[in-house]
């Protein structure tokens, strides 16, 4: 067998493994490189894994570092099927679709500015694309062992990272021996809302596992949920709004439903919650579509109400129109609204409308990047830019962690621990994490590989 790593080596984003058996060529995740536009756009354009020739690829989650680039592989020739699990398929199709409209929007405005004799941007892909390759999923539940073909079979389990996210474990007959290869995604993080923990598999040969916080320890998520009441009561005391900057797929539903928690068991004052966010719109149905996929905890809440994502005072903003209504309005507010970072979505406009009165919370209860708006909230800047006008940051910015979707490194330990039982693992690569963090992980858990673990770098191929 031989693994071929072109994308996730040595970084987060651009998830491509490429797996070859003697009778099978499959790919593992097709997701787009984020970070700098040119080089991104260089290696999302490439496929060096020979489209034509895959008999499959195997998707972990409709994170768009991880499904990004199905239509452009769709484009480049590929016409298998896309294994995944059902909740994955319908969110991949917004998140793609979503993804095809933002390409178009950039390169509108990057052709209005183009200089000199610059061809004119184009997307990657568009809609239509999009809906060509969602027509290629072919759906396996958890723990379902599926025979794929003679000697090939898999089974995906619950990775507790988003909606429909699964670890994937192949048994395969190759060179005359059984091999089990388990993929992990990304892997979530035990006792967290909604998901279940990442499911504790045992029995692995060869290992692609994550490593994106190899080196980082997350404070508990439950504590999130009493600085969340902490918060809209004091906003309420003020008569100020609480602005949430938030992910749409996953974070937002997360927030929801402790909201939902709070109201349900009275702790929370009679103040509007809105979320003002499209695309978390379309992707909170498929949360509730899928709500037997939720967790003990949310399974025990929902014997008491049908819907964990509605109670009364919430509103899903769909038109502009009605999102700027809610800046009209006096009085405390919930407003949740996209994006996270603040860099996009219809957040800056509550911001613009709100970052200069000091009776604003502004809760940041995700990852800042460098550079973006919500990172200058976070530190603290005295004027910050929105829509090109500078206004003055007099809002009270709070931040919470403990809702991150990754494991960290004490889950990573009991997962992979638990993966290895008494035999150990043989081959282990450790993917999707910035080398720090990859090389952090390694060290914990070399003791439980049968060699060293490998970090491997784009374009490296291994045989197992
Ligand atoms: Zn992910």
């Amino acid at each position: 067998m031989k693994i071929t790593f072109y994308g996730a080596a040595g970084e987060v984003t651009g998830s491509q493994h490429l797996v070859e058996t003697e009778r099978h060529r499959f790919l593992l995740d097709c997701g787009f490189f984020q970070g700098h536009r040119a080089e991104s756009r260089k290696k999302n354009e490439e496929f060096l894994c020979k489209p034509k020739d895959l008999d499959a690829i195997f998707l972990s989650h409709a994170h768009i570092d991880h499904c990004g680039n199905l239509p452009g592989i769709y484009k480049a020739g590929f016409r298998g099927p896309i294994f995944c699990t059902p909740a994955t398929a319908e969110v991949a199709e917004i998140m793609l679709l979503d993804s095809a409209r933002i390409q178009a929007e950039d390169a509108r405005f990057l052709s209005k500015h183009i200089r000199g004799d610059h061809p004119p941007f184009e997307p990657l892909y568009n809609e239509d694309d999009v809906y060509k390759v969602v027509k290629r999923f072919e759906t396996i539940d958890y723990r379902e062992t599926h025979e794929l073909a003679d000697g090939f079979n898999v089974t995906m389990y619950e990775a507790g990272h988003i909606l429909g996210s699964a670890v994937t474990r192949f048994e395969i007959e190759d060179e005359g021996e059984l091999k089990r290869l388990v993929f992990t995604g990304d892997l979530g993080r035990r006792d967290m809302p909604l998901l279940h923990d990442p499911y504790p598999l045992q029995g692995c040969d060869i290992l692609i596992g994550e490593s994106t916080y190899g080196n980082r320890v997350h404070p508990p998520a439950p504590d999130v949920k009493y600085h969340l009441k902490k918060i809209i009561h004091d906003a309420y005391e003020e008569g100020g709004k609480v602005i949430i900057p938030a992910f749409s797929l996953g974070r937002t539903q997360q927030v929801v439903y402790y909201l939902n928690e709070l109201i349900h068991h009275d702790e929370l004052p009679n103040v509007p919650v809105y979320v003002d966010s499209p695309l978390a719109n379309r992707l909170t149905k498929v949360y509730e579509r899928y709500q037997d996929l939720l967790d003990m905890d949310a399974q025990r809440m929902l014997k008491k109400d049908d819907n964990l994502f509605h109670f009364p005072g919430i509103r899903y903003v769909q038109t502009r129109d009605e999102s700027k209504q809610i800046n009209r309005a006096e009085g405390t507010a919930v407003i949740i609204a996209a994006s996270g970072m603040c860099e996009s979505g219809r957040v800056r406009h509550h911001l613009a409308h709100h970052v200069d009165d000091e009776r604003t919370i502004i809760l940041i209860i995700g990852f800042q990047a460098q550079n973006t708006l919500g990172r200058k909230l976070v530190e603290g800047h005295r004027y910050v830019k929105i829509f090109d006008r500078d206004f003055p940051l007099r809002a009270q910015v709070k931040k919470i962690n403990g809702l991150s979707g990754h494991a960290d490194i004490e889950d990573m330990k009991w997962w992979y621990e638990h993966l290895a039982g008494d035999e150990g693992i043989n081959h282990t690569f450790l993917v999707h994490g910035e080398p720090e963090s990859a090389r952090a992980l390694a060290g914990t858990i070399r003791d439980i590989c049968n060699e060293d673990p490998i970090i491997p770098q784009r374009g490296e191929s291994f045989e197992v």
